[in-house]
């Protein structure tokens, strides 16, 4: 049997264990997910245990993602953004993947969204770091707009020095960056469990994509907003699918069931 798990601290109320046991239901996979909650001092022991285990592979949350640099070989995009969320055991040592990043790319190709021109990613912690490396990864020209203004600019200069298009802005900036942006996504923890929008309403257009990376709720106020704008709309679930998805395929080396997964997600979102 192959074991897989997610990494985290805490990680009990994670929708990736049904997620991904889905699959191997679908898939008739000899496999299970479990979850592991080691204590922050412990992350390399766990990590060392698992390899001695024959764990076969880990998605890693909060607050290891950046601490699992130091224990894994990543690959270049995940060294880029500088935090790892999936690692795989099949190597010495274990590589370490950002499946964020192409899971939002992934995710908005599911909507046939087309990847090009100018995004405005909003937020510049975790997942700002991997939607901004993913999309530039795209071609697609990035604004990082971010409360912190420093961190915007630490992206904008990270993504530019891998040759890559980049741009940095306060959030009073939001309305020139957005005017003739064909994609935005909010990475803030903003409208997460509150009714709450990180982009004033009148700077939403029609001719933009937005996607939220906040999943709870689904629909968030942003994308309630922008859909009201005429805008198309993409909710955080499929970022949170696929970049399942992409960890699923990247350790079985097998196409996943998505609707399979996205349907176990669905009913606890
Ligand atoms: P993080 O590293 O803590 O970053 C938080 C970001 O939100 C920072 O850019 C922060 O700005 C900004 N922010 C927080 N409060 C704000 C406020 N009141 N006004 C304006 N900006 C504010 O968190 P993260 O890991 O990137 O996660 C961000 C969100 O993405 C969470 O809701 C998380 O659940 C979601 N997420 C979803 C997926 C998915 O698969 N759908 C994957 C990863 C994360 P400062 O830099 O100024 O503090």
């Amino acid at each position: 049997m192959d074991v897989f798990g997610l990494l985290g601290n805490p990680v009990g109320h994670s929708l990736s264990p049904p997620m991904h046991e889905a699959a191997y239901e679908e898939l008739d996979l000899d496999a299970r997910y479990v979850t592991f909650e080691p204590a922050p001092e412990n992350l390399g022991r766990a990590l060392d245990g698992a390899a001695a285990l024959g764990v076969a592979g880990l998605n890693v949350t909060i607050p290891f993602k950046q601490a699992v640099l130091d224990h894994v070989e990543p690959d270049p995009l995940a060294a880029r953004i500088g935090a790892v969320n999936t690692v795989d055991f099949s190597t010495t040592p274990p590589t370490g993947a950002n499946t964020d990043a192409v899971g939002a790319v992934r995710a908005l190709r599911h909507h046939d969204v087309a990847l090009e021109g100018t995004a405005v990613v909003v937020g510049a912690g975790g997942a700002g770091r991997a939607v901004a490396f993913g999309l530039a990864d795209e071609d697609i020209s990035v604004r990082v707009v971010n409360r912190t203004v420093d961190r915007a600019e630490s992206l904008a200069a990270d993504l530019r020095e891998g040759g890559f298009e980049a741009s940095a802005h306060g959030l009073d900036a939001l309305d020139g960056c957005l005017a003739d942006a064909s994609l935005l996504v909010n990475c803030t923890s903003v409208g997460m469990e509150t009714d709450e929008t990180p982009v004033p309403e009148p700077t939403l257009h029609s001719d933009l994509v937005v996607m939220d990376a906040v999943y709870a709720p689904l629909e968030t106020r942003l994308l309630r907003e922008a859909a009201a704008a005429g805008a198309t709309t993409v909710d955080g679930g499929w970022m949170l699918l696929y970049q399942g998805v992409e960890a699923f395929e990247r350790w079985t080396g097998e196409p996943a069931p998505v609707e399979t997964m996205a349907r176990a997600l669905r009913v606890r979102l």
